[in-house]
């Protein structure tokens, strides 16, 4: 991936419609870009910021069915994101890991209730189930468990979901798109929909963010897939339509391994305000989350709530024998779910369906919102099909439920350095082989080596310091206070590959310090 020779891709193209346009970088548009250029069609991505640099780098990092949708007897949902999981599984083994999760009982009804549900949870995955749940005894779930609170403790039920890398999953994703011959931009933001005589549709303009120039684009059909900032793209289509989605906020803490001791994690169905609370193992740190929070602001950088903290600090002390304290908190992070705006009576955020919607406007204006990580595969598959009708583009069918994501690879050692390079962990080595100071960490705390500095900015279109220690590695979310420590470096690094003056460095790394603060609790 090279954005320069994207962007002279982009003026060569100026005479002749793009059959595809998405809008959107996250989980969603690179799902589209994925689908569309499989089935062959000229396919152009535009992301106003970095890949995944919204919801889709914030997520719980969990590939999942829903334990909580059944509950609330979303069967169909649960079932199709169950398959969802299965695929991905198949199509990404180098992300995606099997992962146990644990329901500790304090009831005595609860053995029962959460072990049918469970076994329900189980039959729904069919053949692509990741392993059958069981029920555990008091002891079994401590061994499991260490650090969990013996107190009322009676036992638990075991069960089997996925776990993932969501920025890295992007990445992939965007890489997959360019291997089949699509055209992926970072920075690049769409500024105006262009219309024709009839009102159909025919283009946009795009604002490359670096160099501020501006660019007329033809298309042929126009994806909307930004998200919480879905509204603002349908202004532009149609001025003063009301609001179609309401964001609301779910906050993670980061803490060290020491608040779970092994490999499960926690997963507490019903917190007081019926919430659903994980406490899941990630790049050796422990993931807690979430809350779920409706706000008014739509940012790319949301902002937890001491609410929000005070509640996933005090819910999680309930359940761990040892507490987890602000101080121990290592970074804190807030992603926006897009949700469906509830129609008539208002309902809490958390029951409002977690369904994706795909509308079109009357100028062809295809918008794709809701949804999860988990089934973004099948939302493209559904929306490119939109896309063929809309567009007039020739019938070809959808090709992703077995295909390989840039990187596959099996039988993948998720403790193995650099395991989420997958394929292409080869070439890293080389790099290092080559020059074996790359080899070096670019912090004690973290895993981080000097290579992969290089080839995020050589390979992944890395673009800023904050594009690398957020996304390309996950340092930012793993540890705020060590990536800001590795800014410098990390700068200096890219400065080389992308012949940037010392100015740039200086600007670089103080825009990052000024960000990655947010994510620490003092
Ligand atoms: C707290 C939380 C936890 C979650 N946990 C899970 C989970 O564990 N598992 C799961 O399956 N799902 C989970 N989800 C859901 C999942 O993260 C989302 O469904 C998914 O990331 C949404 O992706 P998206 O592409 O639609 O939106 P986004 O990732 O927000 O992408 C939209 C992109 O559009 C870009 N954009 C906006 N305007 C423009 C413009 N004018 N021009 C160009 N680009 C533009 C934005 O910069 C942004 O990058 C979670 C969601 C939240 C909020």
């Amino acid at each position: 991936m090279n954005r320069d020779y994207f962007v002279q891709q982009l003026e060569r193209s100026a005479d002749s419609p793009w059959d595809v346009l998405i809008i959107g970088g996250g989980a969603t548009g690179l799902g589209c870009a994925v689908d569309s250029a499989t089935r062959g069609f000229k396919t152009l991505l535009v992301e106003q910021a970095d890949f995944a640099k919204g919801t889709s780098s914030r997520s719980t990092k969990l590939v999942h069915g829903g334990v909580r949708y059944l509950a609330q007897g979303d069967v169909s949902l649960v079932f199709e994101a169950l398959h969802e999981r299965g695929l991905l599984m198949q199509n990404a083994p180098h992300l995606v890991k099997n992962q146990p999760f644990i329901i500790p009982l304090y009831e005595w009804w609860e053995g029962p209730f959460y072990n049918i549900g469970m076994k329900v949870y189980d039959l729904m995955a069919g053949k692509l189930g990741f392993g059958p749940s069981e029920k555990l005894s008091k002891e079994e779930t401590l061994n499991a468990i260490p650090n969990l609170d013996q107190h009322g403790l009676m036992g638990g039920v075991i069960y089997f979901d996925g776990q993932f890398d969501d920025a890295r999953l992007a990445v992939n994703l965007a890489q997959t798109a360019v291997d089949h011959g699509a055209t992926v931009l970072n920075y690049f933001k769409v500024i105006e929909l262009l219309k024709d005589a009839s009102g159909l549709l025919e283009g946009v303009v795009i604002r490359d963010m670096e160099s501020g120039q501006s660019f007329t684009v033809k298309a042929k059909t126009i994806i909307n897939a930004t998200g919480v900032f879905s509204d603002q793209i349908r202004q532009l289509d149609e001025p003063g339509m009301p609001p179609s989605i309401v964001p609301s906020q779910g906050v993670h803490l980061m803490v060290d391994q020491s608040f779970l001791q092994g490999n499960s994690s926690i997963m507490i169905p019903h917190t007081d305000d019926g919430r659903v609370l994980f406490a899941v193992p990630w790049h050796n740190e422990v993931i807690i989350g979430t809350t779920d929070t409706p706000v008014s602001e739509i940012t790319l950088e949301p902002r937890a709530k001491d609410e929000e903290i005070e509640f996933l600090l005090t819910t999680s002390a309930r359940y761990l024998k040892k507490d987890p304290l602000a101080s121990d908190v290592l970074s804190v992070f807030a992603g926006l779910r897009p949700l469906a705006a509830p129609q008539g009576s208002a309902a809490k955020t958390k029951d409002i369906s977690r369904r994706h919607q795909i509308t079109i406007s009357r100028s062809g204006l295809i918008t794709v919102t809701g949804g999860k990580w988990t089934t973004y595969r099948k939302m493209a598959q559904e929306t490119i099909d939109r896309a063929i009708l809309v567009g007039g583009l020739q019938e070809k069918d959808c090709v992703t439920k077995q295909l390989p994501i840039h990187g596959y690879r099996l039988n993948t050692h998720f403790d193995e350095p650099l395991y989420y390079y997958g394929d292409d962990r080869p070439q890293i080595e080389s790099l290092i082989n080559a020059q074996p100071t790359l080899r070096e960490r670019l912090h004690p705390a973290l895993p981080y080596l000097k290579a992969e500095v290089i080839w995020a900015t050589r390979q992944e279109m890395a673009r800023t310091v904050e594009d690398f220690l957020a996304r390309r590695s996950r340092a930012l979310f793993l540890n705020a206070r060590a990536s800001m420590e590795m800014a410098p470096i990390v700068a200096q690094l890219m400065a080389g590959e992308l012949n940037q003056s010392n100015q740039w460095i200086e600007k670089q790394i103080e825009q990052f310090k000024n960000l990655a603060k947010h994510y620490l609790l003092e």
